[in-house]
């Protein structure tokens, strides 16, 4: 189905974004990997996911909360590959502290990669997307993009600001072959929620297992991880023409969390 398309997906050498980066491959999209992580790591995931799908896979390692390595990113891949087809705003981090001790420094590194960065990257493709009239742009917001948590100060507003900027920009290009949607995920088992199921365990004086059945139990009611390949198979159906109506959307896949 994306058969010679190209699809940058940031923030994809784990989680979330390496499960869409898969489901966008296995339809035939050849990718732009970019995120952090181990050179030699990163190269073996790179020849797999390419020699997998018989696709070609590239890796970018700019720092998105740079808006000029972004900038530069695009710019290098629309000169080596002529286009980009499909942008997943993915890379994201959290930090969790009571807003009176959120450190300045912690906001603005979180903004700047979780909301900023959605926004450069966004502009630098629709002019291409235009030319070609045809373009999918999918943010990865959040439950947090629907309802709040407490201690996430950072983390809620700019997915509250992801979700907002995924509408503006599904207007500008509604009469276009563009579109403009977010993913709006639950807990999904990851290395940015491990790191919360630790501190849970360390406060509470609990194991891992126990801190990670309170954490599921106090907000997603079907008690279960969404999965990557799950909000892999959501950008897929983001990109299929069945999906060429879908405009502006914020898309719950999260067990039931905003439901309540
Ligand atoms: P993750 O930590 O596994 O992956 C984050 C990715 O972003 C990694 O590839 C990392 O290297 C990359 N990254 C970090 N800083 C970067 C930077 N400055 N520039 C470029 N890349 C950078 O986390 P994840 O859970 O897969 O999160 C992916 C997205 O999904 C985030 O936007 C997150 O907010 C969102 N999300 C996650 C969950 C969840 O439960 N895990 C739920 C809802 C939404």
């Amino acid at each position: 189905m994306l058969k010679g398309k190209l699809a940058l997906v940031t923030g994809s050498t784990s989680g979330i974004g390496l499960g869409i980066a898969e489901a966008l491959a296995s339809q035939g999209a050849n990718i732009v990997l970019n995120g952090f992580g181990d050179p030699a790591d990163i190269e073996r995931l790179r020849k797999t996911v390419s020699s997998q799908h018989g696709v070609n896979v590239h890796y970018e390692a700019a720092d998105l909360t740079k808006t000029e390595e972004i900038e530069a990113l695009i710019a290098r891949i629309v000169a080596s590959h002529g286009s980009v087809d499909i942008l997943v705003n993915n890379a994201g981090i959290q930090h969790v502290a009571p807003v009176e001790r959120f450190s300045a420094e912690r906001w603005d590194a979180v903004i700047a990669l979780n909301l900023s960065s959605a926004f450069h990257a966004t502009r630098c493709v629709i002019p291409g997307m235009r030319a070609r009239n045809w373009g999918r742009i999918i943010n990865i917001a959040s439950a947090h993009g629907l309802v709040a948590s407490a201690e996430k100060a950072a983390y809620v507003a700019a997915k509250h600001g992801i979700v907002g900027l995924t509408k503006v920009v599904a207007l500008e290009t509604a009469t276009t072959g563009i579109t403009c949607n977010a993913i709006c995920p639950g807990w999904v088992l990851t290395a940015l929620v491990q790191k919360q199921i630790d501190a849970r365990a360390a406060q509470g004086g609990i194991t891992v297992e126990q801190a990670k059945v309170a954490l599921l139990s106090e907000k997603q009611p079907s008690h279960e991880f969404v999965t990557t390949e799950q909000i892999g198979e959501m950008a897929v159906f983001l990109c299929s023409p069945a999906a060429n109506q879908v405009r502006g959307a914020a898309w719950a896949i999260d067990g039931g969390w905003t439901a309540q």
